[in-house]
Order: C-alpha cells, then sequence, then structure tokens
C-alpha cells in the first residue's frame, strides 16, 4: 500500500480555511453525514463533474446524457429490490446507546464505551429517505429520496431508445444527488448522507458483457490519470459474490488508499438484465431492444461504473495536497491539476494603494477573466500572503503588476509548483 502522505485533519482544517467544505448547518451546531461547499468547493466540484461529462458524454458518440428527477414513483424502489435489500445490519449498544453497523466493528465491545458483550442480534435497517408527496400524510403518499441515480437512468431507457435510436452498444449518464440514510456517516465527506453521484449505465448486448466490462476497466484509468490520481494508490478488488450487491454478477471496486486507509472510490458492476427485467416485470413494457437491420430481439445486460463525487474530491485533495519549506519556511500548497484548479490565475497589483497599479492590473484581470473565467482579484494584505493564500487554494500561476508594468508591459508570474517567478508580456500569458 501507498500510504497517503496526508492527514484526514490536515484537509480537513485547509478545506475549512480556505472555503471549500464546510460542516452543514454548522451555525445551528451541525447535522451529521452533511456537508456544504464552500465558493472553491463548489468549483472544484464543478471542474470535476465537468470534467467527467466531456469525457464520458460529450467526448463520445455512444453515451447520452439525462436529469431525472430525484423523487420517483415509489414502485420504482420495490421493483429494484431497494424496498427490501437496500439495507445495513444496525446494533446498538445496551450500556450507552450508541449505534454502529454491524460489519463495519468487532462487535464484542461497543468502539464508544468499550464495554463487552453489549450488542443484541444486529437489526436490519433500510437506508432509503423517506418523505411524503402531496398534502396527505399516509402510507400512500410515501415516496423516497432516491439512493443512487442508476435507477432514473433505467426507467428513462425506453425513453432514449425510442427517441434517440442509438446503436448498440449505448451508455446513458447522468449526475446528481442520491440519499443514502448511513447507520455512521465518518470520516468528512467520505461517507455522507447527502451524496453525489456520476453513473453510466452501459448497454450491451448478452454476449457481450466482458468485452465491455472491460473497455470500461481501461476507460476508468483515463479518468484517474485525468485527476492526477498516483495509480500506485489505486488498487482493484474483484468483489466476492457474497459481498456483491443483490444485482451483480461481478463488481470490480476501485479502492484508494485514502489518507484513513484503502477504501472504495468508485465501482464497476455488471447488472445483468437485472433492472430492465424488473421493470419488465413490474410494467407489463417490453424493455427489448431491436437489433437494427434484423429482427432480433433482447434484453440488453448492463455495466455500470458508478462515481462517488465526494470520495473523488477528497481522492483529489489527498493526493493534492503537499508541505515543503522555502527559506526555511514550512508552506502548505494543492498541487492540482490545471484543469481541476478553482482558479486559474489570480492577479493583483504590487501595491494596494497605488491608483495607476490598481488600475492597470484591473485591466489585466479583465483581459485574463474573459478568456479563462476562473480568474481571481486579491489585494489582500501583502505579497507573501497572498502567494500563501493561493497556494493552499491551488491557483497554479499568480501575475502581479508593479512600477515596470507600466512602462514595458511586463508582468511578474509566479508558478504555484515551483515559486519560481518570470516577467512575461501581457500578450504573452
Ligand atoms: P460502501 O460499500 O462504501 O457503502 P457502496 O458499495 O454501497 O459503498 P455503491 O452503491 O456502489 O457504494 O455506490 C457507488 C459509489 O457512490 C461509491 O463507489 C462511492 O463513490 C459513492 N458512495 C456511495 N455511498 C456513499 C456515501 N455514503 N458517501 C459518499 N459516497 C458514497
Amino acid at each position: 500500500m501507498t500510504k497517503n502522505k496526508t492527514n484526514l485533519e490536515d484537509i480537513v482544517s485547509l478545506a475549512k480555511r480556505r472555503g471549500f467544505i464546510y460542516q452543514g448547518s454548522e451555525v445551528y451546531g451541525g447535522i451529521s453525514g452533511f456537508y456544504d461547499f464552500g465558493p472553491f468547493g463548489v468549483s472544484l466540484k464543478r471542474n470535476i463533474t465537468n470534467l467527467w461529462w466531456r469525457m464520458f458524454v460529450d467526448g463520445r458518440d455512444d453515451v447520452f446524457g439525462i436529469d431525472a428527477a430525484i423523487i420517483m414513483n415509489p414502485k420504482v424502489w420495490k421493483a429494484s429490490g431497494h424496498v427490501d435489500t437496500f439495507t445495513d445490519p444496525l446494533v446498538e449498544c445496551n450500556n450507552c446507546n450508541s449505534r454502529f453497523r454491524a460489519d463495519k466493528i468487532d462487535i464484542s465491545k461497543c468502539p464508544n464505551c468499550s464495554k463487552l458483550g453489549t450488542f443484541g442480534k444486529a437489526k436490519m435497517f433500510n437506508m432509503m429517505f423517506k418523505t411524503n408527496v402531496g398534502p396527505i400524510d399516509s402510507e400512500d403518499s410515501i415516496a423516497y429520496l432516491r439512493p443512487e441515480t442508476a435507477q432514473g437512468i433505467f426507467t428513462n431507457y425506453k425513453n432514449i431508445v425510442d427517441t434517440i435510436y442509438p446503436d448498440m452498444p449505448f451508455g446513458v449518464a447522468q449526475i446528481g444527488k442520491a440519499f443514502r440514510n448511513e447507520i455512521s456517516p465518518r470520516d468528512f465527506i467520505f461517507r455522507v448522507r447527502e451524496l453525489e453521484q456520476m453513473e453510466i449505465e452501459y448497454f450491451v448486448h448478452p454476449d457481450d458483457w466482458e468485452k465491455s466490462f472491460e473497455k470500461w476497466r481501461a476507460d476508468i484509468y483515463e479518468w484517474f490519470r485525468a485527476l492526477g490520481l498516483d495509480e500506485a494508490r489505486i488498487h482493484e478488488l474483484d468483489v466476492p459474490e457474497s459481498d456483491r450487491a443483490h444485482y451483480s454478477k461481478r463488481t470490480i471496486d476501485f479502492e484508494y488508499d485514502f489518507p484513513i486507509g484503502k477504501e472504495e472510490l468508485m465501482g464497476l458492476a455488471y447488472r445483468t438484465d437485472f433492472d430492465l427485467l424488473n421493470i419488465q416485470k413490474a410494467t407489463g413494457k417490453s424493455m427489448e431492444y431491436i437489433q437494427k437491420g434484423s429482427n432480433n430481439k433482447f434484453v440488453p445486460h448492463v455495466i455500470e461504473p458508478s462515481f462517488g463525487v465526494e470520495r473523488v474530491m477528497m481522492a483529489v485533495l489527498a493526493e493534492a495536497y503537499t508541505e515543503d519549506e522555502i527559506n526555511g519556511e514550512k508552506r502548505i500548497f494543492l498541487k492540482l491539476p490545471t484543469e481541476l484548479a478553482p482558479v486559474k490565475f489570480c492577479v493583483s497589483p504590487l501595491l494596494k494603494n497605488k491608483p495607476e497599479l490598481v488600475k492597470k492590473a484591473r485591466e489585466i484581470y479583465t483581459i485574463l477573466q474573459k478568456k479563462y473565467h476562473n480568474v481571481m482579484w486579491d489585494d489582500n494584505g501583502n505579497i507573501g500572503k497572498r502567494y500563501r493564500r493561493q497556494d493552499e487554494i491551488g491557483t497554479p500561476k499568480c501575475v502581479v503588476i508593479d512600477f515596470d508594468t507600466l512602462t514595458d508591459g511586463t508582468v511578474t508570474v509566479r508558478d504555484r509548483d515551483t515559486t519560481k517567478q518570470k516577467r512575461l508580456a501581457v500578450k504573452d500569458l
């Protein structure tokens, strides 16, 4: 295992200090398993989801995007098996009343009060959040917040086939919120109750599932590379049958050496025809695909790469977090790939109280802003402080406007990773 050099506390503290991630409802004392994203966090998250969409949807001609509603007909979750089996084993300590997931702890001893033998038999706890739709609070009005985005894709499979006429194989992709009432949310944004997923259901001829599975397995590494993750920290776990989800005939968990240890980053599952057959059974509508130019009909099988945005963010932050020493002083910076960096350029006048410098700096800021969009204006504190702040945000280049700029049109460009400074003409930025 390539142990991650980063401590979780360092990431949590930087994320808070620099406006990436805050505890949800913090002023009210927080709420366990929910987080809010600040200005740079939302930007990093968007850069991640945009990169994913570009790579897997816009960058291919065999994957189509959708955006389905979060609340769906509750029949969906009955047919999918979630009402009956989307459960985790819950145990409660009869000494301190703390609750735990039985499969995640040693149940001979309570992790909270350390008392031995206080747990009774595990109860199966359904993780779906329930709500009521409409003004009447009754059994008939119960609906669920979706625990995965996948079902929004399966329910639209027929719509896509009938309106887009895709060739087989083809995929349908979605990015969106999912909700899981986790028994013990933990480890910052690693296990949360409100999460965002990026999922693709890739529909294939039943004979071709292995070929597609292997192709996706390779494509996933391209994604890891784009995120800047060190491949030595990624491990594949071929999940044994006893641990696989109820719908899966083969699953590979891609684990990453997080600061909390080796844990699941994302999954690739062969879901067979489980979901489409369930829909067919529950609705009486055919989910068959008619092979173009023939009378060949079949219910497609499905390969599902499933990505969790929060876990990607946590891996990216852990990978990027770097400490070094500059002139005997400790420095922290985020070595983010430029594509993911929330701010691409920071522009500042050397001195805040010189109107001619501020005016020139504003002009340059506007030029860069039009071109690169994520450009930040920063004139707080002295230059050293600004560099330190931008290093922690992960800004690749800081541009400083000084008196020479006014005479020769050049600016200082300082590089985040090397801290080296260069003078460049504005037009060459
Ligand atoms: P775990 O075993 O860690 O609970 P899972 O196997 O139930 O995860 P899946 O149902 O396969 O997870 O969900 C697909 C992806 O969604 C996961 O690989 C992960 O990236 C993300 N994910 C699932 N549950 C959570 C959660 N509670 N918090 C953050 N991300 C999650």
